[in-house]
């Protein structure tokens, strides 16, 4: 494999100095060399040259979300196959680009371009899904981490028609879990179907997804938010615009129910649930309103259960809507930068280096919440 070693000045901006164009033929990578359990592995692979239709980019920060700890250790259902021995993961890369492969010159990206890798990495732009708007349920995707390598290295190939431009003045720390965590959000707050001055409860929302959320339902769309979490969560939530903050521990049985119809008068006009328990779905639908949206966002583990309060007649009477969030679409993801650009979001992380990530990934199977921990690549 042979690169073209060139270094050049870029005039866009960069937040971290000159862009240096020097491709090294082996970059170091984060592998999961024993999928099943939780371990990763520094290795050196070799860096790929982009196709046509593809950009290659030098990564300088990674998003680690829970759902990699999903492919790392197979343990969702959801997913078809299990992860091969060698998997790169890794899906909330944030990088410059460093190389445009064949027939990209058309696509308006240009190298030194600030870029982002998602989940879905790349789309068909040709199915239903894809012609609805709704790319990131494209049939014909590939996954960022999941059979295709990921974020977890300091060089990736991405979509030239697919990344997400980084809008500037936003750091990359701070662009990598808006990525993933932020976009899965801000598109469940739409399932919601609510409007300003509307009630929403966010469960797990002191969490990596969750923390964003209230940021972004509080002061991003004037949402009054009820935030449920563990009493060690209380500040994060508070500070990131929460009205009211429910610590589940206090609450015997279905008693946080009565709470929030409390605090609401006749309860919530939608509840998102962004962790892992089917007991927390259960009470949620208890404490909406007539025409109230429940929307599920996060995948409880193990073998998958149904909610326990979603029977037909009880939704019939009180009108409600039970919606699934997955990844948001392209136009969800500049949207939410754009929040974070303008410093109505602020996600909280914590900058570790690339060889951190097996205990990241034993602190966020401890937590078995969404956690963010973002990676330094350089
Ligand atoms: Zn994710
Ligand atoms: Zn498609």
């Amino acid at each position: 494999m042979t690169h073209t070693n060139t270094t050049a000045k870029t005039t866009n901006g960069d937040l971290n100095g000159d862009l240096d164009l020097t491709i090294p033929q082996r970059h170091r990578a984060a592998i999961y060399d024993k999928p099943g359990t939780i371990s990763t592995k520094l290795v050196e692979v070799d860096t790929p040259e982009p196709g046509a239709g593809e950009v290659l980019i030098r990564l300088t920060h990674s998003g680690v979300c829970h759902s990699d700890l999903g492919v790392m250790t197979n343990s969702w259902e959801t997913l078809p196959k299990p992860t091969p021995a060698g998997q790169i993961g890794g899906h909330e890369g944030v990088g410059r680009v460093v190389k445009l492969g064949p027939g990209v010159e058309s696509s308006g990206i240009k190298v030194g371009d600030r870029v982002g890798v998602k989940w879905v990495a790349s789309v068909c732009h040709r199915c239903a899904p894809c012609l609805a708007g709704v790319d990131g349920l494209c049939i014909n995707s590939t996954v960022s981490g999941y059979f295709r390598p990921g974020t977890f290295q300091q060089y990736v190939v991405g979509a030239a028609d697919y990344v997400t431009p980084i809008p500037e003045g936003l750091s990359s720390a701070s662009a990598a879990p808006m990525l993933c965590a932020g976009v899965t959000m801000y598109d469940a707050l739409k399932k919601a179907q609510v409007k300003g001055g509307e009630w929403v409860v966010i469960s797990g929302a002191g969490g990596g997804l969750g923390h964003i959320g209230v940021q972004i339902a509080a002061r991003g769309l004037g949402l009054r938010v009820i935030g449920i979490d563990h009493g060690s969560k209380r500040g994060l939530v508070e500070a990131s615009g929460a009205e009211h903050f429910l610590d589940f521990q206090q609450f015997a049985g279905d008693d946080i129910v009565a709470e929030v119809v409390r605090l609401t008068g006749i309860g919530a006009h939608a509840a998102l649930v962004a962790n892992t328990s089917n007991k927390v779905y259960e009470q949620a639908l208890h404490y909406l309103r007539f025409n109230g949206t429940l929307v599920c966002v996060g995948v409880p583990e193990g073998v998958a259960q149904p909610i326990a309060s979603c029977k037909p007649g009880y939704l019939m009477v009180r009108q409600l809507t039970v919606a699934g969030a997955c990844v948001g679409n392209r136009r969800d993801a500049q949207e939410v930068l754009d929040f974070a650009a303008r410093g109505v979001v602020d996600p909280h992380h914590t900058l570790v280096h690339l060889d951190k990530l097996t205990e990241v990934s034993v602190f966020l199977f401890c937590l078995l919440i969404s956690y963010l921990g973002d990676l330094c690549l350089s």
